[in-house]
């Protein structure tokens, strides 16, 4: 479908988000001619510069991340700045009168501190902005708990329908977890044996090198429950899980989606004990390079988890008795983000080897592609030996060009009025429903989290907790 014409209104377009996702995004979509002419990016501040020192800022950063000049100035074509309080009405005059064209498309980006999703919802309404076709993107985090984000759901419904609600999880717009969808629904190999007939357990590794980084204060606050698992690593389970939607359409999709989350088999009480494990980094290595540890970066002790890993069930017919492990964790000795799927072993082998089962690997970064590993036979005449080897799909070989980064489908599919990639409301409220109970467990049984080495794979507990099992986590390719 062709973007129409839109305006599209970025509050927060000083910030941190805007400067190194939304603007590229944008330079990218509008030098390809995705975006058209007409239309326009407004950025909304509170106060400092004036529009040329904003732009010439906006120009210098986006120089920095290795965009084109031409490109860029394309963009700044487009690219005007107003002064308003995003959560105040009575300052949004301005704004109102800029957004003169009722026939486009409008569209808010709140890229703002997420406390102000709901006084902004409310103001955006108040003076008269949300009429028409207009849509509100809201970032992540939708809360910090089941309670609060009903709370910022309830607020936006209130001025909003959730046709026009569009939720980021920017995870969805990668073009390998789209790739999910094509992998399972558009090959009929795989499809017939993903279930608990074929497959004995799965893993999702979201592992990320950094450290705190900026946002220091923010992450103390939430921790990689929250800022990883609630989102990122359950919409890629959703993915993977989901029975086959009957068409594309954004809630059939979503349909499917938010009943495996709702089939999660809860994690409560004692039970976080056996089934989770919380970790914090201490100082290590990462890649030959010493890195201080959490408590060290933060600047005072935390009981903040950098680390946790879960062992989860799906309680379906597909699903039941396949154990499906999720970690994720900061300072960790690769930065990968894979779903690896293990098949069962043969029924009976008749060789001296014993083959190793199977493993399908979904790599959603880096190097996204698909992995298969199968046993082979050593070439020679000697005694027959067995070794696996694995068949390399990557995107950048296979189809080679540049992969768009998730922002600019997420953006343009905004645009084009598509909810497909975007969390519904009750998706992220089930998210929650899964992740409160277990946070209860934590403050009552687990405050404090075990550590483990930067550059390990997490605490020992999180070996533990597979090995148990009489499995072991799948080694990411570590990447030079
Ligand atoms: P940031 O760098 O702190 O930027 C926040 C922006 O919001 C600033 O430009 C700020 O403007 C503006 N702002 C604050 N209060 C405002 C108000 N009342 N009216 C208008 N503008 C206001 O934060 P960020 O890192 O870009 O994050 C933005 C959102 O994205 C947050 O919800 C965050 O959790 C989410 N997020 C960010 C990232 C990331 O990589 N940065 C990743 C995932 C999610 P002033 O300059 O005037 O203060």
């Amino acid at each position: 479908t062709p973007v129409p014409v839109c305006d599209l209104v970025i509050a927060g377009a000083s910030g941190d988000l805007a400067m190194r996702k939304l603007f590229p995004a944008l330079v990218q979509r509008i030098s390809e001619g995705v975006i058209p002419e007409a239309s326009r990016i407004v950025g909304i501040v509170r106060s400092g510069e004036t529009e040329d020192g904003l732009k010439d800022g906006a120009a210098t950063r986006l120089k920095e991340q290795g965009l084109k000049s031409p490109d860029i100035d394309s963009f700044l074509q487009r690219l005007s700045y107003v002064r308003a309080d995003v959560s105040d009405s009575a300052t949004m005059g301005d704004l109102n009168a800029r957004l003169d064209d009722p026939g486009r498309v409008r569209a808010f980006y709140l890229a703002t501190p997420p406390d102000l999703f709901i006084p902004a919802a409310r103001a955006l309404k108040g003076a008269g902005l949300l009429e028409h076709d207009s849509r509100l993107i809201l970032e992540k985090p939708l809360g910090r708990n089941l309670s609060s984000a009903r709370a910022i759901n309830d607020a936006v419904a209130e001025v909003l329908p959730e046709g026009r609600t569009y939720r980021i999880d920017h995870y969805l717009g990668k073009e390998t977890v789209q790739n999910l969808l094509v992998l399972r629904f558009a090959n009929s190999l795989f499809e017939r044996s993903w279930s608990q007939r074929d497959i004995d357990h799965v893993q999702i590794t979201v592992a990320e090198t950094v450290g705190l980084e900026k946002r220091a204060d923010y992450y103390d606050r939430v921790g990689a429950l929250r800022d990883m698992v609630q989102n990122h690593v359950l919409q890629l389970l959703c993915l993977f899980a989901m029975e086959p939607p009957n068409t594309l359409d954004a809630d059939a999709v979503r349909d499917e989606k938010v009943r495996v989350l709702r089939a999660l088999r809860p994690i409560e009480g004692r039970d976080v004990l056996r089934y989770t494990v919380r970790g914090q980094y201490m100082a290590g290595s990462i890649a030959g390079r010493p890195v201080p540890g959490y408590a060290d970066e933060l600047g005072r002790d935390s009981g903040t988890e950098t680390f946790t890993a879960l062992r989860c069930e799906i309680d379906t017919w597909r699903w039941g008795g396949v154990p499906i492990y999720l970690r994720t964790g900061k300072r960790m000795g690769a930065r990968c983000s894979e779903i690896a799927v293990t098949f069962k072993s043969v029924p009976h082998s008749i060789f001296r080897d014993n083959p190793e089962p199977n493993r399908l690997v979904i790599r959603v970064q880096p190097d996204d592609g698909v992995q298969l590993q199968f046993m082979m036979k050593v070439p020679g005449s000697g005694r027959l030996k067995l070794v696996p080897r694995t068949l390399d799909l990557r995107y950048d070989t296979a189809f080679g060009g540049r992969t768009p980064d998730a922002y600019e489908r997420l953006l343009t599919d905004v645009i084009r009025g598509d909810q497909t990639l975007f969390m519904r409301r009750d998706e992220v409220e089930a998210a929650w429903g899964f992740v409160d109970p277990i946070i209860e467990g934590w403050n009552e049984f687990y405050a404090t989290p075990h550590r483990y080495a930067a550059g390990s794979f997490g605490p020992s507990q999180a070996v533990g907790m597979i090995e148990r099992d009489g499995r072991s986590w799948a080694e990411p390719e570590v990447q030079g």
